[in-house]
């Protein structure tokens, strides 16, 4: 549409153009044709009037009594005589002299002049001793005594001339006495003031034309720099203002991506956040981010974006920003070594940024630009967005991590790492929850290593925490997945054994409790005698509906346990077993499950 409207226009301006200068050339060449015959023609008869004027005081001169000449209408023939030498020698071809009365009494032609008595000119004007002048184009053969001499041979007597006849009053007193009648040619003259003219005319408007040229080209020039310069300008603005609106919505994604990653509860969550949010803030580049495992001897790939490939770990060595210690931006220097764990083997820049959180590098960003076209300005950008985006994301890292340390403080044991008692009642809450709901069952085993006062008493409460990690490690190993293990007192424990029976439960216990008794741990030198374990089991929801009724029931199975002689497992359906046969008076009866 915008074309359009601007081709019409250009059509327009062109057009108005055009017609100005048709109008122009018109102007000129009208002026040009024009000009030079009138100008030509007032020149010569200006030149013929003073000549006139001039030949009049000349034969005055040679008459020796004018008045009288005048006056008698004769000549001596020394003055004719005289009177034929100058019409010879001046550029008349014809003089003539007319009395008051208008009557020829001499002429240097061969014809004798006509009277002028009754012509209107002579009446009118001359008599009153005023000049006339007559111009007018005439052929050869109309001309009276014309000088053909000066024509040369080539002369057509068809030919036209131009001829300038002046009356030239002779006043004597103030009073009229006769007339001066001269002839002249003045058909070449009228021609070269022609020529003269038309060049002259040709001259000044090509200097006007040129002028006309040189200062619409200046302003055309002048025109298109100003467009030039108003359009660099605007194109200037535009860029600013893209630029400032860019960095509004860095700013804003920057902080949307502190804000989320604050709120972020793992480290899963948190690389989630950040891929998403990076994928927007840096939509040019493609990048991953590697964090050092818990022995720092490598970093793993944690997360990527924009299509980017992490590897699974790399060696701190493979990355040259973690080797110095700085943000390393490869493609840029002259000097510039790859990574290795880089996946381009071409020029495209890269930049590898440790992710530093107090004090320590926990991680690295890599950042690749290959997607970027290679501009400085736009480089140093990014290198600066994403400077901020590993701080960030080194604070949200130190967060989690802080997060993870006081959460697992709270609900950790620090001698076994497993869950203490206070995690245990959230846990078995939930674990109810969850089977009310899908109306399914589970156990609840504890137990409790026989002796262990004794234990160390014997061979010091070191060697006793040596034994507790192994019992830990053991239980670790025997329980995973849905089950869940914790350290609910000082050498006491309990299971939660997701969806099994009450025989599932006993079998793995009895598994479990011969493993423990087969644990051999050394101290020192010295080999610790071995410990046993006795355990009870209480099955939800027959056994109790709550974590403390579950645990009371596993705990009377579990004394039960240590009453019929520890190292075994008891289950609480025995105990309800033993309390019938009681009441049936049959003795008491502890039904164990016992390992030789
Ligand atoms: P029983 O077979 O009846 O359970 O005998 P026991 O000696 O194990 O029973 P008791 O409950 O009297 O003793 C528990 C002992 O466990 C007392 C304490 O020295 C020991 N104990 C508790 N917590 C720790 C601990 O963190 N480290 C060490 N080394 N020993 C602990
Ligand atoms: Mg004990
Ligand atoms: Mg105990």
């Amino acid at each position: 549409m915008w074309a359009v409207v601007n081709m019409s226009n250009n059509l327009r301006k062109q057009l108005k153009t055009g017609i100005l200068v048709l109008i122009y050339l018109i102007g000129c060449s009208s002026v040009i044709w024009f000009l030079p015959d009138g100008l030509s023609r007032y020149f010569v008869t200006i030149e013929a009037h003073s000549a006139a004027k001039r030949w009049q005081v000349r034969v005055l001169s040679l008459l020796e009594d004018s008045d009288k000449a005048f006056a008698t209408a004769t000549l001596s023939d020394a003055e004719k005589l005289a009177l034929d030498h100058f019409a010879i020698s001046s550029d008349a071809f014809q003089v003539t002299l007319f009395d008051q009365k208008g009557i020829a009494f001499y002429t240097s032609g061969l014809v004798q002049a006509p009277d002028i008595t009754d012509s209107p000119f002579f009446l009118h004007k001359v008599s009153h001793g005023k000049p006339v002048q007559t111009y007018e184009s005439v052929t050869v053969a109309e001309i009276e005594n014309f000088d053909l001499d000066h024509l040369g041979e080539n002369y057509s007597s068809t030919e036209s001339r131009l001829i300038i006849t002046d009356y030239i009053p002779i006043l004597h007193d103030g009073k009229f006495k006769g007339v001066l009648e001269t002839f002249l040619d003045v058909t070449d003259q009228v021609n070269v003031n022609k020529i003269r003219i038309t060049s002259a005319a040709v001259i000044v408007f090509a200097l006007i034309s040129l002028t006309i040229l040189i200062a619409w080209h200046a302003s055309r020039t002048y025109q298109a720099r100003v467009a030039a310069f108003n359009s660099a300008q605007r194109e200037k603005e535009r860029s600013v203002l893209e630029r400032d609106l860019l960095r509004s919505k860095e700013v804003q994604l920057l902080s949307q991506l502190s804000e989320w990653m604050q709120s972020s509860k793992s480290m899963a969550e948190l690389f989630r956040i950040t891929t998403t949010i990076l994928e927007q803030l840096l939509p040019e580049s493609s990048g991953s981010i590697y964090i050092y495992s818990n022995s720092r001897d490598v970093l793993e790939g944690s997360c990527s974006w924009n299509g980017a490939e992490h590897n699974t770990e790399i060696a701190p060595d493979d990355c040259w920003g973690l080797r110095r210690g700085r943000a390393y931006t490869y493609g840029l220097d002259d000097i510039h070594f790859s990574c290795s764990h880089n996946h381009f083997d071409d020029d495209s820049v890269y930049f590898c940024i440790p992710i530093i959180a107090h004090g320590d590098t926990i991680g690295l960003l890599h950042i690749d630009l290959h997607r970027t076209a290679n501009n400085a300005a736009k480089i140093a950008e990014l290198f600066e967005l994403a400077q901020t985006c590993a701080e960030q994301i080194s604070l949200a890292i130190a967060n989690v991590r802080l997060r993870d340390e006081l959460l697992s403080q709270s609900i950790r044991d620090p001698l076994t790492g497993l869950y203490n008692r206070r995690h245990f009642f959230d846990v078995a809450r939930n674990q109810i929850a969850v089977a009310e709901r899908n109306k399914e069952t589970f156990a609840l085993a504890s137990f409790d290593v026989d002796h262990f006062k004794k234990f160390n008493d014997n061979h010091g409460h070191d060697a006793g925490d040596m034994v507790l990690r192994a019992v830990a490690e053991a239980l670790l190993s025997e329980f995973e997945g849905n089950d869940y293990a914790f350290r609910v007192g000082g050498e006491e424990f309990s299971i939660l054994l997701d969806a099994v029976t009450e025989e599932g439960a006993l079998m793995r216990m009895e598994k479990l409790r011969k493993m423990i008794e087969n644990i051999a741990v050394r101290y020192g030198s010295k080999q610790l005698p071995r410990i046993t374990i006795s355990a009870g089991i209480a099955m939800y929801p027959s056994d109790g509906n709550l974590p403390q009724s579950l645990m009371r029931s596993a705990d009377d199975a579990l004394y039960s346990a240590k009453s019929a002689g520890r190292n075994q497992v008891v289950k609480c359906s025995q105990l309800k077993d033993d309390k019938m046969f009681d009441e049936e008076d049959i003795g008491t009866l502890f039904e164990s499950s016992q390992v030789s």
